[in-house]
């Protein structure tokens, strides 16, 4: 949990990590036992609750500013899990429409056959939102920033409405991280990461997670415990190893993305950029208010000429799905992470194939900018 006297990039390093209390060593060591001595309580991997996994979760929800958190072994199953635990046949919940690409098609493929209802719709005007709620709603599901046209939605308005129609709010919060944005703070009460991009950020692991109150995180446990799904204990260990550099190095990347952003908006082949630190952006002013670490790593730009042509010249920033890693990493929505969706629904949410996705890395900017100037 959160000591308040300290800053985020003290609780970073220091918040949820024991170190080695037998030996006096600086790092947690790691624990891989599966099975425990159950006198004093019973410690599963699956129950979430085994050392690695407690130094992972207590080091998240310091950052979130929760209660407590869980990790899960992606992102789809700690947000699947998520969503299955606010509902019963017959319910009704509503998605903001321009979701990452997996949670759509988990969604629209999964919910109905389950006698669960759903309606998506545009949450940048929020009277959307408030006109989608039925009798039978139990929950509204936003994603800000949104993957890949990085639109805003108002978090505090999304908590006005939850709140006069009692119904509970989760977050994909994985785009800005928790250095930029607290939605706990706002009053947001389920916060969600795939813990595979920001987190880790080192493009080397795979985890999901959960962050919340006691109240809202123990029916998500209890579920999660039938589901399974847990991440395991070398993966909670290198999480919690990874978490000690991630104000430094989103902070680099928010400082990148932004410098960027501004010179391709200058830049005459390039037809339209998606970043919400551009004083432009439809969201910029909401960005501003509720994410007082900075605008984040990702941007994305619709070039005049030819998307293929121009990756395939780009030596530095490689093509790859993922994002959040310290490389710069760059992508095609409509090949990548929204193949799925039909060329109708991508058209709906604005998705071109001129778009392409910049995960802006850690690397010098300079080389960034010139690496793309000779591509373009
Ligand atoms: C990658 C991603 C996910 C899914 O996470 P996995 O770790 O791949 O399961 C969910 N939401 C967003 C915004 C993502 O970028």
């Amino acid at each position: 949990m959160k000591n308040p006297s300290q800053s985020k990039s003290t609780l970073s390093v220091h918040a949820g990590s024991p170190g080695d209390t037998q030996f006096g060593g600086l790092v947690t060591p790691l624990f891989p036992a599966a099975a425990y001595d159950y006198h004093g309580g019973v410690r599963y991997p699956r129950y979430f609750n085994t050392p690695n996994h407690r130094a992972a979760a207590e080091k998240i929800a310091a950052l979130e500013n929760t209660e407590d958190a869980l990790v899960f072994s992606s992102g789809m199953a700690a947000i699947f899990t998520a969503i299955m635990a606010q509902v019963k046949a017959g319910d009704h919940l509503v998605f903001q429409n321009d979701l990452y690409g997996g949670t759509h098609h988990a969604v629209v493929n999964e919910l109905n056959r389950y006698g669960i209802a759903y309606t998506m719709v545009d949450a940048s005007d929020l009277k959307n939102v408030e006109n989608a709620i039925r009798k039978n709603t139990r929950a509204i599901y936003v994603e800000t920033p949104s993957n890949p046209l990085l639109k805003i939605t108002d978090l505090a308005g999304v908590v006005r409405i939850a709140k006069k129609y009692k119904l509970n709010t989760l977050i994909d919060n994985t785009f800005a991280s928790p250095v930029n944005q607290n939605p706990a703070d706002l009053g947001i009460d389920i916060i969600l990461h795939s813990g595979t991009k920001y987190i880790g950020g080192h493009s080397d692991l795979m985890c999901g997670v959960v962050a919340a109150s006691k109240k809202f995180i123990d029916p998500i446990r209890q579920s999660a415990l039938h589901f399974g799904g847990n991440a395991d204990a070398n993966t909670c260990w290198l999480v919690e190893r990874s978490l000690k550099t991630i104000v430094l190095r989103v902070r680099q990347q928010n400082e990148n993305a932004l410098q960027l952003a501004t010179w391709l908006s200058a830049n005459k082949k390039i037809a339209k950029v998606f970043y919400p630190g551009l004083k432009n952006h439809p969201g910029y002013a909401i960005a501003k208010k509720q994410m007082p670490g900075g605008f984040g790593g990702m941007l994305s730009f619709e070039l005049k000429g030819d998307a293929d042509k121009f990756i395939a010249k780009l030596e530095l920033i490689k093509p790859a799905v993922s994002l959040g890693g310290v490389e710069s990493t760059i992508n095609q929505p409509h090949k990548t992470s929204h193949a799925k969706l039909t060329p109708a629904e991508r058209k709906k949410v604005g998705i071109s194939d001129k778009l392409v996705r910049l995960s802006v890395g850690i690397e010098d900017l300079e080389d960034i900018v010139r690496d793309i100037d000779s591509a373009i």
